[in-house]
């Protein structure tokens, strides 16, 4: 199996605060991945280095065979990087003065140089994928949160990218709203999508994952199948911790 990520003993600070410690991961091909800790921990850092959002240290990483070195690593490993990963976040980003289509189009158009009606030809595929195609003309702020967030996982598989990463994506919704993003989710991990995802949703977790990784502290202190991890924590932390979200 292919490795997509390899982090060897990473370090991350922000200023004196050591936020990752000495974390080793690796994500096959195809695998899901969740992360689970308390508010804090270094969740979001150690998913944003992942991308190069973050430097680092000290350590090693590789993400689809480009070595993205410390403090940001050369430029060219990050622009290739970022054409094969994608990211959403708990805020939607979507850019408010595009149309939902144009907001899909976008990165394909200047960063592949896909040609305007191939562009909008993907768009239209997507929005039908995540079954938001008849929001295709409106604007971001005209639509739900649920839909919101399903346009940003719509606009980063415009990328094709081979691994996904996602930071909480259901935490800023209404709960009736959390089901169809987690759905569209559930429905990428089947098909194979190679997938980092930091969330809340333990249910969620418990059924997709391939494996769960609880962080505490900036540090890794358990992972493994999602049963495993639920229903028998080695780590008296974890089990502190899924004693107060389970
Ligand atoms: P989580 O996503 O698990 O809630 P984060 O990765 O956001 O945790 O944060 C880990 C730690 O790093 C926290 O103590 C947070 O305050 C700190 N931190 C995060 N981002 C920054 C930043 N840009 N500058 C300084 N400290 C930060
Ligand atoms: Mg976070």
């Amino acid at each position: 199996m292919e490795k997509i990520v390899r982090m060897q003993r990473l370090n991350k600070y922000f200023g004196d605060h050591h936020v990752l410690k000495d974390i080793d991961l690796e994500v096959q091909s195809g695998e899901v991945v969740v992360i689970i800790g308390a508010s804090g921990s270094g969740k979001s850092t150690l998913i944003r280095c992942v991308n190069g959002l973050e430097g680092y240290e000290s350590g090693e990483l590789v993400v689809d065979q480009q070595k993205l070195a410390p403090k940001g690593g050369n430029q060219k490993a990050l622009a290739a990087i970022r054409k094969e990963v994608g990211m959403v976040f708990q805020q939607f980003n979507l850019f408010p003065h595009l149309t939902v289509k144009e907001n899909i189009m976008l990165a394909p158009m200047k960063v592949k140089d896909t040609d305007k009606s191939a562009a909008a030809g993907v768009a239209m595929k997507l929005l039908d994928r995540v079954g938001i195609a008849n929001q295709a003309e409106k604007y971001p702020a005209q639509l739900s949160g649920g839909q919101q967030q399903r346009v940003a996982i719509a606009r980063a598989l415009a990328m094709e990218p081979r691994l996904m990463l996602f930071d909480e994506p259901t935490s800023a919704l209404d709960p009736e709203m959390i089901g169809e993003v987690l759905d569209v989710m559930r429905e990428l991990a089947k098909e194979g999508m190679t997938m980092m995802v930091v969330t809340h949703e333990m249910g969620f977790a418990r059924e997709v994952a391939d494996r769960v990784i609880y962080i505490h502290g900036g540090q890794i202190v358990e992972e493994g199948k999602p049963d495993a991890v639920f229903d028998n924590p080695q780590n008296e932390r974890t089990q502190s911790f899924l004693s107060r979200v389970l």
